[in-house]
């Protein structure tokens, strides 16, 4: 079976297509400037050829019709014909409470989809039109949409709700839905077939590191709770985002530089994270360098985050009465030995224990933790593109 895994943003459009059974890739690529010039970029597995383009993409149309034509060129394509897409698979960010876990497109999930898109205002409205994109050059060919917050939706109540008037949750829906749920999902799966034992009987701890970050609390393969929260922007610092800040910073800075709402934002968006901190970039090796080079505050934005996921650990440790696993995963995760060591380190009270040695890899599915360590580290590259891929065919069979 061929999946066409579609991720549309605002002015950009990821794809690949794969087969979920083999796991094989046969193309991907990214269509970027959509609505301004245009750029297009296509790489079919185990072929050289890449081809970087300027494609007029006004729309996001022209740009799954530049992808379509893409993967039946009679040169470079990897498939006969259009006919060869078993289905599509689209991520969706937000599904609100209404999506539990992944659906087949119809009429109604597409405006159950829109009647999130208050939640998610930047992603969800691009999600839906590249879905139109795709029903609009195959409207025969079998849609699904794979939710950012699905997996979340089992977190009991004491974990989803604010302590905020009960009626912000009862009439807008105010509560915290988490998010990387796809990647959530795939690691702690890929952790249990790693651990040889059943998802059912395991407690994990999966750390999303990336530029953005999150952490999941996995209890018999459900998520119980998770650090990002109504948005993306609580929870951990991340790149350029803040995570947990106390809410009355916001009146005291906004009074102060008289700053409206949205300048605000943008400064937790946009201008915080280990970027404010470090004043050096949101790229974890540019932080490397510095505080190898004796930059105080490019070593204290490592410090920070680092510590601050080390408190998500041993809360959730909390949370579930135990742990089993502490998997990372995403671009810090996977790559980053020195963050991955400063987590670890203090948490060997609670027989975690990382093997230096092992921690000395990047991107490879692997055990870190030491022989004896009672509570095991696993980095697991994620691949959310294959799980939203396996959803997919599921659905679409
Ligand atoms: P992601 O959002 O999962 O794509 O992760 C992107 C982030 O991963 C980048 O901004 C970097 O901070 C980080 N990253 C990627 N490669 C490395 C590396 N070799 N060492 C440390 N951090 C890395």
């Amino acid at each position: 079976m061929n999946i066409l895994v579609i991720n549309a943003g605002s002015s950009s459009l990821k794809y690949q297509l794969l087969n979920p059974e083999t796991q094989q890739v046969l193309a991907k690529g990214l269509c970027e400037r959509i609505g301004i010039d245009g750029k297009f970029t296509y790489k079919p597995e185990g072929k050289q050829a890449v081809k970087e383009a300027d494609v007029a993409m006004p729309t996001h149309n022209e740009a799954i019709k530049a992808v379509l034509d893409a993967l039946v060129d009679k040169d470079n394509g990897v498939i006969g014909s259009m006919k060869e897409i078993d289905a599509v698979g689209h991520r969706v960010v937000h599904g609100g409470e209404k999506f539990a876990k992944s659906v087949l497109i119809t009429g109604e999930v597409m405006a159950a989809i829109e009647e999130c898109n208050p939640l998610a205002p930047l992603h969800n409205p691009a999600n839906i039109i590249g879905i139109k994109a795709c029903q609009a050059l195959m409207p025969d060919t079998p849609m699904v949409a794979v939710f950012d917050t699905a997996f979340h939706q089992t977190m009991p109540a004491e974990a989803y709700m604010y302590a905020l008037p009960y009626e912000y949750y009862e009439k807008d829906k105010v509560r915290r839905y988490g998010f990387h749920g796809t990647s959530h999902k795939y690691v702690t799966q890929q952790a249990a077939a790693m651990l040889g034992k059943p998802l059912e009987e395991l407690k994990l701890i999966s750390c999303h590191l990336g530029n953005g970050s999150s952490i999941a609390a996995v209890d018999g393969g459900k998520s119980v709770d998770t650090s990002m929260g109504f948005t993306p922007l609580a929870g951990l610092p991340m790149g350029t985002r803040c995570g947990d800040i106390d809410a009355g910073i916001l009146q005291y800075l906004m009074n102060k530089y008289g700053m409206d709402i949205d300048k605000m934002l943008n400064v937790l968006n946009k201008k915080s994270g280990v970027e404010g901190l470090s004043c050096v970039s949101s790229d974890f090796r540019d932080l490397e360098t510095a505080a190898e080079k004796g930059d105080q505050k490019a070593a204290l934005a490592q410090k920070k985050f680092a510590y601050e996921v080390r408190k998500y650990v041993g809360a959730y440790a909390a949370a579930m009465g135990g742990v089993d696993a502490v998997i990372f995963t995403a671009g810090v995760g996977e790559n980053d030995k020195t963050i991955r060591s400063m987590v670890c380190k203090g948490l060997e009270y609670m027989g975690l224990k990382v093997d230096e040695a092992a921690n000395d890899v990047r991107g490879k599915e692997t055990v870190i933790s030491a022989a004896d360590s009672k509570v095991k580290v696993l980095l697991i590259p994620t691949n959310e593109e294959l799980m939203i891929a396996i959803d997919t065919a599921a659905l679409a069979k």
